[in-house]
């Protein structure tokens, strides 16, 4: 018999009792688009080009990794909370833990 934990209490998570919910979460970071005002009278498209591939090279090498995919599992009360507070804001201090 699997035993899961609760990634967010450590509490075992008897699935027999109780479900189980597994959260994935995948964070990608959204680099801003480069954007160049065109004036009409420009027709040097390669310049341009060498202009964009500079931009976005230097973009990329200062970038650092933020992209994250993660999946975990969550008891019946933990995902309860989650649910009304999925982004871990104030309202988790405020709830606590006393219903234990
Ligand atoms: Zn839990």
């Amino acid at each position: 018999m699997i035993h899961y934990i609760c990634d967010r209490c450590k509490r075992q998570i008897n699935t027999n009792e109780q479900p189980r919910y597994v959260v994935q979460i995948e964070i990608h970071s959204m680099a801003d688009e480069v954007t160049l005002d065109i004036d009409d009278d420009i027709d040097q498209l390669s310049e341009l080009h060498q202009a964009l591939e500079g931009l976005a090279c230097d973009h990329l090498d200062d970038e650092p990794e933020l992209d994250h995919r993660g999946s975990y599992d969550l008891c019946a009360d933990c995902h309860r909370q989650f649910l009304r507070n999925p982004l871990g804001r104030d309202a988790v201090a405020a709830f606590g833990f006393s219903n234990n």
